[in-house]
């Protein structure tokens, strides 16, 4: 399993969690809290779970297939802040 596809594991979960925030500015902190608030068993691997893996304006080595894509989560606003899209797609969906 490569890189991409381990952050993308996490892309639906976070998106179902995101339906409610859609245009808040949330930390890195607050999107886990809320994402391991609904889905408790991703707890154990809070640390991979990286708002910037899947951002419109931003990408990294290990990040989503979304990244720099229409199906980003994100907009990264400065440094720890980011701003939930208006449209949220799952990464299977067209
Ligand atoms: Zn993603």
């Amino acid at each position: 399993m490569g890189w991409r596809d381990f952050a993308g594991t996490f892309h639906d979960y976070i998106v179902e969690t995101m339906t409610n925030h859609k245009g808040e500015v949330l930390e890195k902190g607050e999107i886990t809290k809320v994402l391991i608030g609904k889905f408790p068993q991703l707890e154990s691997k809070e640390e991979w779970i990286l708002p910037s893996d899947h951002c419109i304006n931003h990408t990294n080595k290990g990040a989503c297939y979304c990244a720099e894509t229409k199906k980003a989560i994100f907009e990264r606003i400065g440094y720890g802040k980011y701003k939930v899209r208006q449209h949220l797609h799952k990464l299977d969906s067209n």
